[in-house]
Parts: structure tokens; C-alpha cells; sequence
């Protein structure tokens, strides 16, 4: 993580220093705002490589603060909640975050998700296309469509269907869709891959009605179908 910018909003002081003391080990650059009205603005002057974004911030919630910033910027963002019941809501309104962590957490934890997140947001080699009957994914531009309309996917949705659309038939238990799509292995998460494959089927189920793309297998996980 050497030379990588994060920036930090968060008005807790003490967990503010914590984090900004890891992230430095690991040879970050850290800066840090206190408001989520400031974050925006901030972000006009230079863009981070990742921002952790609490919650609960004076100024402007960080629900806001996330969807303005996906406006203009698909820089990596991970949110900060203070309630784990928090988390499905938030990935039911589909804010965009690239990952979600709850207080309280380890710093060493929150270093790991930064990483995954880092390692996930580099940039494809090259343009990978995957085809699925008439759904397109385009690796480098993260770009899907399903005949010609696009769907619009948040980055663990697109994570999901890249996964699924790349191993087609092939069942995938949730807790090796959660370390593959999300870079790491936490058990606490595997029921936020339903969230997200609940969210995935609906999306692509508006434009491409009464066909079961992805299919539970009962007490194993999921799998894509062959169109
Ligand atoms: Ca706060």
C-alpha cells in the first residue's frame, strides 16, 4: 500500500488517529476531514486513492456524502456504520460503497478491507469480455448490458456477476463467493451475499423477465445458468 492517499472522514477523534496510525505503517498517505459537508469539496482539490467514511458525521450524513461522490468519482469508498443490522440496510439502498465496516472494529481488520478494495479497484490488463446468452461484461470499463441496456450494478454486484458469468454452471457456496468477490473470509458476511444476489437478480430480472439467471442451489450456494 506504499504511496497510497486515504483519506479518513471521521469526527471520533480517537478512532480517527487509530486508523490513520495503521494506514501510515502500512507507508499510506493519510489526510483527514472531521465533516461530510467538507468532503466534497475536498475531493475537487485531489482525489484519494480510498476514502473510509463514517456514518454519522456533523455537517452531512455519510449516506449523502457517498451518493454526491458517485456524481462525479468511482474513487473506492468504505463505509464506517456503528450497527451491524446497519450494514443490509445500506446495501439495500445501493449508495455505490465498495465495502462496509462496523464499529467496533479491529484496525487490523479495516487495513485488510482497504487492501482488498486497493487490489480490486486497479485496472484491468486488458478488455475481458463475458457473454451469457444476451448479457455483456466488460472487465476494464466494469460495463454490463443485456441487450443493448445497461445495468447499472454497484462494485460487489459486478464483482458477483464477473465471478458467475466467468464460470458459468459451476456452484459457488457463499462463503467462496464472499472471499473471492470481496478479497477476504469472514463468516459474519455470508448473509450479505444474499443481499446482493437478491439485488442482482431483480436488476436483471427487470430487463430480462421471467428467465432464473443465477439459481440457489438449496444448502450449497449459487450458480449462473447457461442461457
Ligand atoms: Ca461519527
Amino acid at each position: 500500500m506504499n504511496s497510497k492517499h486515504i483519506l479518513i472522514v471521521e469526527d471520533e477523534d480517537k478512532i480517527a488517529a487509530l486508523l490513520k496510525d495503521y494506514l501510515e505503517a502500512q507507508g499510506c498517505s493519510v489526510s483527514r476531514l472531521n465533516r461530510g459537508d467538507e468532503v466534497v469539496s475536498f475531493l475537487k482539490q485531489k482525489l484519494p486513492d480510498l476514502i473510509l467514511l463514517d456514518i454519522m458525521l456533523p455537517g452531512m450524513d455519510g449516506m449523502d456524502v457517498c451518493r454526491d461522490i458517485r456524481k462525479f468519482s468511482t474513487v473506492p469508498i468504505i463505509m464506517i456504520t456503528a450497527r451491524v443490522e446497519e450494514i443490509d440496510r445500506l446495501l439495500g439502498l445501493e449508495l455505490g460503497a465498495d465495502d462496509y465496516v462496523c464499529k467496533p472494529f479491529s484496525p487490523r481488520e479495516v487495513v485488510a478491507r482497504v487492501k482488498a478494495v486497493l487490489r480490486r479497484a486497479q485496472p484491468a490488463v486488458k478488455d475481458v469480455v463475458l457473454k451469457a446468452g444476451s448479457i455483456v461484461l466488460h472487465e476494464d470499463t466494469r460495463n454490463v448490458t443485456i441487450g443493448g441496456r445497461e445495468l447499472r450494478l454497484t462494485p460487489n454486484e459486478f464483482g458477483l456477476l464477473r465471478l458467475l458469468m466467468a464460470n458459468p454452471g459451476r456452484v459457488f457456496s457463499r462463503g467462496e463467493l464472499v472471499s473471492r468477490v470481496q478479497g477476504y473470509d469472514y463468516e459474519g458476511y455470508d448473509r450479505t451475499v444474499d443481499t446482493h444476489i437478491k439485488n442482482l437478480r431483480r436488476k436483471i430480472s427487470a430487463l430480462l423477465p421471467g428467465k432464473e439467471i443465477i439459481s440457489s442451489i438449496y444448502g450449497v450456494g449459487y450458480r449462473l445458468n447457461e442461457p
